[in-house]
């Protein structure tokens, strides 16, 4: 009899190496067709689907980039001084009318046009003021404290390229072009359920071998942040043709289905036999922990994902493969996660043989150095580990444990932005 393969084994050469099994996931996944047209505040957080060219220059005029006096640098003789007439002023938004000739400045404000005849605009700081005039024993470069007229972006250059997920930079990037509306992809549909006999929904009493079901509940989590549209169809009982009667309607409306449980190779397991089944597996076992049975495949139109049932595999299933697939599908060009390399302030076990994702928390240390440590207990059942955490500790395959002080990987859960 073929030995099963269970959560419990490192090696097994049946599994798929993690970085391939990303690879094999964005290789299969084309991004959406479709797209809406939206104001500009509606577009945060949406993936455009046009390259935005800047129909003005930005700047759009010559402007001052600092408080002080818009001059003609060739009038500067340094060491002794030179002595400019004020005839005029320019603020933000009230330009001088007019150019200034030989021997006369105006008095300008940061943003203020800065006008014909003069190049340059010296600081206030760094001249006297003498009635209506000024007293300046520097010399400028043509230029100097000058914003030029598209030096930002030139009119027709792109400002933003197809693909990019709208920040608030982004917004305001397009707000400082005059953009009102721009065009962007559809959302994505992801239906998702959990299956298993002993989940129970919350507000509902908990029977002898029953626990709740919490996986509907990170899942929600994170597809919201994602952006996606959800279709949360509840629990599946462990039963073939409830599993299949769900997998017609979750395919028929979803980009993509996403299930939770039921991946092992219980008896009670039918979420990949029907999977083969209905549509396509393209693999169902990555050499990783916690996590090792995902299953990714194709049901009908929809891309599947198959999530192990235990609490804290759905989730680092779902950061490290279900996302960078969605992302795709959303329109964004794949980029590795931000990894960076801090030390271990202990020992971490570990056995050779699968990619761990332990959970870790950046910390740091009174010298003022960050480093990680171990949430403890790292369980595939134990979501606290994950509540804990701010970050994940990923050690390669081969890695046989760490030693405290050595340096390790980590992927920082939040961002900046
Ligand atoms: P399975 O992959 O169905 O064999 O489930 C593995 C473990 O995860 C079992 O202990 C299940 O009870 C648990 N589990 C499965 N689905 C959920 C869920 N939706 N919420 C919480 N725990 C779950
Ligand atoms: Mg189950």
């Amino acid at each position: 009899m073929d030995k099963q393969p269970s959560c419990a084994d490192e090696y097994d050469p049946s599994s798929l190496d993690a970085d391939l099994a990303l690879q094999r996931i964005l290789d299969r996944i084309r991004p959406l067709e479709g797209h809406v047209r939206l104001f500009l505040r509606e577009s945060l957080g949406r993936v455009l689907d046009q390259d935005v060219l800047s129909p003005i220059n930005v700047p759009a005029y010559t402007n001052s980039a600092m408080d002080g006096y818009a001059i003609r640098s060739q009038d500067l003789q340094g060491n002794d001084g030179t002595s400019l007439k004020v005839v005029g002023k320019a603020f933000a938004g009230h330009p001088f009318e007019g150019a200034i000739g030989s021997g006369e400045c105006i008095r300008i404000m940061t943003g203020a046009p800065v006008p014909s005849g003069a190049d340059s605009v010296v600081m206030q700081e760094h001249a006297q003021v003498n009635g209506d005039f000024i007293n300046v024993s520097d010399v400028l470069r043509a230029g100097e404290n000058v914003r030029h007229a598209g030096e930002d972006l030139s009119m027709g250059q792109p400002a933003l390229l197809s693909g990019t997920l709208l920040r608030p930079a982004d917004i305001g990037l397009l707000a400082s072009l005059g953009i009102a509306e721009v065009r962007v992809k559809r959302k994505v549909r992801v239906a998702f359920f959990s299956t298993g006999d002993e989940l129970k929904s919350i507000g509902e009493p908990l029977d002898k071998g029953q626990i709740y079901d919490s996986n509907r509940y990170t899942l929600f989590g994170m597809l919201y942040r994602l952006g996606v549209e959800m279709i949360d169809m509840g629990i599946i009982p462990d039963n073939k043709a409830e599993i299949r009667s769900a997998y017609e309607i979750a395919s028929k409306n979803a980009d993509a289905v996403i299930t939770s449980g039921g991946v092992s190779v219980g008896e009670a397991d039918f979420v990949k036999m029907l999977l083969e089944e209905m549509g396509d597996v393209h693999f169902w076992k990555i050499a990783m922990k916690p996590g090792k049975p995902l299953t990714f495949g194709q049901l009908q139109g929809s891309y599947f994902f198959g999530l192990p049932g235990n609490p804290v595999s759905a989730m680092v299933t779902f950061y490290q493969f279900v996302k960078p697939g969605l992302l795709k599908l959303m329109g964004i060009p794949p980029s590795p996660p931000l990894t960076i390399k801090v030390r271990s302030s202990e020992n971490l076990k570990k056995r050779p043989g699968r990619k761990d994702y332990q959970r870790g928390i950046l910390f740091q240390t009174a010298q003022g150095e960050w480093q990680v440590k171990s949430t403890g207990n790292q369980g595939s059942h134990i979501l606290n580990s994950m509540s804990l955490a701010n970050c994940f500790i990923v050690l390669p395959l081969e890695s046989g444990g760490i030693k405290a002080g050595e340096w390790v990987d980590i992927q920082p859960f939040e961002g900046l932005v």
